[in-house]
């Protein structure tokens, strides 16, 4: 079992028939806000290995290890994995962690597989994970993985190529998602929608987030498709900038039934948007 859709994509391409897989939400959900269901219990109570985001953005897994009772994907246990473990975490605040910063993100931006070479990176912990548990398998598993690497750097290649000319863009987004991929393809942040993570803006933060993108004449404003589309029209519509459907997670967008895929698909309607 894992939280994320993309945990879920990656662990099925490495473990292939070895394994089932179940996702406990879909792209088009808002990952930090996923209401437990009984049917996630049963999922959690019947995993061998349980696989999460980890940062907190998938907390309210915990309240579904507690009530499936199932000691093999406790915390510490070995059919425990957070694949955060080996990610450059980023916006990791130094001081003390308060409130004031929004509910959410308090231990680093979770948001780090929008960056496509840490798509490596939670390949090569699930890869691992699966050898410890399963080493009968072991060649079977390393094959796959092999394979996907090698797939998923040339996509990497591919797509660094695409986004060249767009280095150094400015760009807006609705909720502070993206800043491994604005980190991996050179692009620069001005501004959120939401003042803090998960935060709505209110009238006058609104007001004065338009001002400063006119200034910085920025073209672009990247939303997820759970957000205020409706907001961020209105700001769009001030500022003529366009507004591109980002997902971070895949099934997000139709045809983006894979992590590779995902990134296609949105890369290309970043460019198009740009056009
Ligand atoms: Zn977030």
């Amino acid at each position: 079992v894992t939280t994320s859709p993309d945990l879920g994509n990656i662990a099925k391409v490495i473990g292939g028939d070895k394994i089932s897989v179940i996702s406990l939400y879909k792209g088009n959900q808002d990952p930090h806000v996923i209401e437990p269901r009984p049917s996630m219990v049963i999922a959690v109570k019947n995993a061998d290995l349980l696989i999460v985001i980890g940062m907190d953005l998938d907390m309210w897994v915990n309240s579904l290890i507690e009530a499936s009772k199932n000691s093999k994907v406790l915390k510490g246990a070995s059919g425990y994995l957070d694949a955060s473990a080996e990610i450059n975490k980023l916006e990791v605040p130094s001081g003390k962690v308060d409130m004031s910063m929004g509910d959410v993100h308090i231990y680093g931006n979770p948001h780090y597989q929008t960056d496509p070479c840490n798509g490596k990176v939670m390949a090569s912990e699930i890869y691992k994970k699966l050898c410890e548990l399963m080493p009968e398998s072991k060649d079977y598993f390393t094959k796959n993985y092999n394979d996907y690497i090698q797939k998923l750097d040339s996509a990497i290649q591919k797509w660094d190529e695409m986004m060249k000319p767009y280095q150094g863009l400015k760009i807006v987004v609705y909720h502070d998602s993206w800043v491994y991929f604005i980190e991996h393809f050179g692009l620069i942040q001005t501004g959120t929608i939401e003042p803090k993570p998960s935060i709505p803006p209110s009238a006058s933060y609104i007001v004065s987030l338009v001002e400063k993108m006119k200034n910085e004449k920025i073209k672009i404003i990247i939303i997820e498709p759970y957000q205020d589309i409706e907001a961020a029209k209105k700001i769009a519509a001030m500022t003529g900038a366009k507004i591109v459907v980002f997902p971070q997670s895949v099934g997000g967008l139709p045809g983006e039934d894979s992590y590779i895929n995902m990134f296609e698909i949105n890369i290309q309607n970043f460019i198009n948007a740009l056009k």
